[in-house]
């Protein structure tokens, strides 16, 4: 390939990376590079997202930048590039369409709701300049409404959904696409500039970010210790998962050989991203419309506690600190942390859920929030109300040995270890009480 820039007047595709961070098996891309066009990949830092962050260090920003740039040096390689951009899409795509002559755009799809609707302006401005836009399933294994009830509407209890998910997906095995980086078809370009951090309003991080390999050794042993935070049994990909560095067919299909308890959880993904396509309101409401009557105590001082992993009680406080230290939490705390602050705290699913998705680097809109609306029984196959977590037993439960309150707790032993902030017993029944009424009194 020659590197001179491209012309204008060259016709071309453009494949617009969103949450596909990989060249291989990567299912939008690789239709672009197996088209007519030869094709120029795009990525756009998106002002709309970025403005929300309130951090400079946002070991998620770092992590794209990352991504971009290995996907950037890669296609540089190969006589190419990729083309980054920084602002609103939509004014991106305007100036894209005076810039070269595109003939056709590509992507993978994405189920969140400002997506969806981001996607559907870019969409209309595409289609009236005679430009075809093509989403694909790239980001889970079955979509919107693949798996459906017998009677043609999307499930919202999800034992009957993951039964249809697993006849459906040994009927129709995923398939797996090839490396575009070997299809060749990219457009022959100089290096091209990239705003840097900086650039951005954002600064390095000591992001120190898990391989994106499924380590098959965890596998074996997933159903019996995938509940024990001191032990180093669940994969780890769900940052991977989230921005697309790996492919989520392929860990399907390699996982689910060796554990199909883990594969149950991919499933659980791909419901709640069914969920949040069908019903995008639940990102403000609660899916039982009812349970946005529970009287919230919201204590400011002690969702503080709770923020900062002072709550006196261990495995949540542990929990808490792992989060704000590294940007993960073990499933099992997550729920443990989750229930605390609804039910003990009763404080709103909301604030605890605004809390992880500044702080999670696996933050992923669908399954934060059936994940918080799971913990607070307002979702839609929610812990029943009455379901109070003990955060005691659990720690008795899930880190006997005391393992990972240790490594997260310092001082846990000593006088500087806080008092618990409120008393278990109390706080259980005054949840259930509270719910209970508030359920009970509703006249919806
Ligand atoms: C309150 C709460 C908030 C959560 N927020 C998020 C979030 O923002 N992003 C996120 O990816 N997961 C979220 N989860 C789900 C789960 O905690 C994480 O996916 C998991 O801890 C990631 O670790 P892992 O990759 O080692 O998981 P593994 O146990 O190895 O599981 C494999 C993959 O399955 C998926 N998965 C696992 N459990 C769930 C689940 N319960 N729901 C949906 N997908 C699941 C993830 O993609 C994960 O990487 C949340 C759970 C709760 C209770």
């Amino acid at each position: 390939m020659s590197t001179t820039p491209i012309s204008s007047q060259t016709p071309i595709a453009i494949h617009w990376f969103r949450r596909d961070f990989r060249f291989d098996d990567n299912v939008g891309l690789y239709h672009a590079v197996s088209g007519e066009y030869s094709v120029l990949p795009i990525f756009i830092f998106d002002d709309n997202i970025l403005s929300e962050l309130t951090a400079k260090q946002d070991r998620r920003v770092d992590f794209i930048h990352r991504a971009i740039n290995s996907l950037k040096k890669k296609l540089e390689e190969k006589g190419s590039s990729l083309l980054v951009k920084h602002g609103k899409p939509l004014a991106i795509w305007q100036e894209l369409v005076q810039k070269y002559t595109i003939k056709a755009v590509f992507t993978n799809r994405d189920y969140e709701p400002y997506a969806q609707a981001r996607d559907k302006a870019v969409y209309a401005f595409l289609k009236d300049k005679g430009i075809d836009f093509t989403g694909y399933k790239d980001h889970v294994i079955f979509e919107k409404n693949e798996i459906l009830k017998k009677d043609g509407t999307p499930y919202s209890v999800y034992s009957p959904y993951a039964r249809r998910w697993r006849e459906r997906y040994e009927q129709h095995p995923p398939q797996i696409y090839g490396d575009a980086l070997e299809e060749n078809n990219f457009v022959p370009s100089p290096p091209l500039a990239m705003p840097t951090l900086a650039n951005l309003g954002f600064e390095k991080t000591d992001g120190d970010f898990p391989p994106p390999v499924l380590q098959e050794s965890i596998l074996p042993d997933y159903k019996t210790l995938r509940d024990f935070p001191a032990k180093p049994n669940t994969s780890r990909l769900s940052i991977h998962f989230r921005f697309g560095t790996v492919s989520i067919r392929k860990m399907a299909l390699m996982g689910g050989a060796l554990s199909a308890s883990w594969q149950n959880e991919l499933t659980w993904r791909d419901f709640y991203q069914m969920i949040i396509f069908h019903h995008p309101r639940v990102v403000t409401q609660a899916f039982k419309p009812k349970y946005d009557h529970i009287p919230w105590r919201n204590d400011e001082t002690q969702f503080k506690a709770w923020c900062e992993g002072k709550t006196g009680y261990p495995l949540v406080d542990a929990g808490m600190r792992e989060l704000n230290e590294t940007g993960f939490m073990h499933n099992r705390v997550r729920m443990v942390v989750a229930s605390f602050l609804t039910k003990h705290l009763l404080i709103d699913w909301r604030w605890g859920e605004a809390y992880f998705a500044q702080k999670l680097l696996d933050f992923e809109l669908a399954s934060n929030n059936g994940g918080w609306q799971w913990a607070s029984s307002s979702g839609c196959d929610a812990a029943p109300y009455f379901r109070v977590f003990n955060p005691s037993s659990q720690l008795a439960k899930f880190d006997k040995e005391l393992v990972y309150v240790k490594k997260w707790i310092p001082e846990y032993g000593t006088p500087d270890y806080p008092q618990p902030i409120v008393d278990h017993k109390m706080a259980r029944q005054r949840a259930i009480d509270t719910y209970k009424q508030a359920l009970a009194t509703w006249q919806g």
